[in-house]
């Protein structure tokens, strides 16, 4: 997937004349390196849709890159714990560790503050979510699942239960680490002949970053680090006017222009 190079304006793209039914699609246990993140985006981007993508920590931490990209397409992001645990078994202070531990990661990943989570297996309770609603987070559970990490499962399968939905459904799917070609099958058939029906949207619990606001992604062009005192000048000052400031992952690499840029972000991302 490639990044445009320039300062991009961002909307949720939320048509208040559309009264088609709204469906949201979401995809757990990603971002994943081996293209199922990527082919996920690119045909929700040829339809203009619009999903919520539910990372753990550890994903993240291998694949940070597909952060920004996941925002830059306009989706969001919810907290999926650090390493995927029960936390239904869990100690409370081990609760607080793993969704501390994934937000952080999301976070040095370029990503938003997260305003919403998904328990791993749907294991969940009221200790779990009062510790998630401390930490300023809404569980949020589906009402479709695809179940299709299951062997037994096959993309006709999936396409059935993805044209079960109905108005304000909440699908289950899941991006990475395994491979999901049945996913991407399906979706794609299920796109092509009933994507025109419905209207995609993120999950509204998280929409940490909103309609009308905007970010801008930087690529390492942009952070070219020989670039005139003036034009860097000129660059931060175009920066104060965005919200969030991500940056590519080659970008994050180049160090001294990184330090005024990260400030920045810092300054920027304060709520
Ligand atoms: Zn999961």
């Amino acid at each position: 997937m490639a990044f445009a190079g320039a300062l991009v304006p961002w909307s949720a793209g939320a048509d208040v004349a559309d009264t088609r039914p709204i469906v949201y699609l979401t995809f757990d246990d990603g971002p994943s390196a081996d293209g199922v993140t990527d082919e996920i985006l690119d045909l929700l981007a040829q339809y203009g849709a619009k999903a919520t993508f539910f990372v753990t920590g550890q994903r993240v931490r291998h694949n940070g890159s597909k952060i920004p990209e996941i925002m830059y397409g306009g989706h969001a992001i919810g907290n999926h714990t650090y390493s995927h645990v029960n936390l239904r078994n869990t100690s409370s202070e081990e609760v607080v560790k793993e969704l501390k531990a994934a937000g952080d990661e999301i976070s040095r990943a370029g990503g938003p503050p997260l305003t919403c989570f998904r328990p791993p297996f749907g294991a969940t309770d009221n200790r779990v979510n009062s510790i998630s609603a401390e930490l300023g987070m809404t569980p949020v559970a589906w009402s479709l699942d695809t179940r299709d990490w299951q062997p037994s499962v096959f993309s006709l399968e999936i396409f059935e239960t993805l044209d079960r939905s109905r108005d304000g459904s909440v699908v289950l799917m899941h991006d990475g680490p395994a491979k999901r070609s049945k996913t991407l099958v399906a979706l794609a058939d299920w796109m092509a002949v009933a994507a025109h029906r419905y209207q995609f949207r993120a999950l509204p619990e998280c929409q940490s970053y909103g309609a009308g606001e905007q970010f801008a992604l930087l690529d390492d062009q942009e952070l070219d680090l020989n670039v005139e005192p003036e034009t860097l000048q000129s660059l931060l000052l175009k920066l104060q006017s965005y919200r969030f400031v991500l940056q590519s992952e080659a970008a994050r690499e180049e160090t001294p222009v990184l330090g005024g840029v990260q400030q920045l972000t810092a300054k920027l991302d304060v709520r």
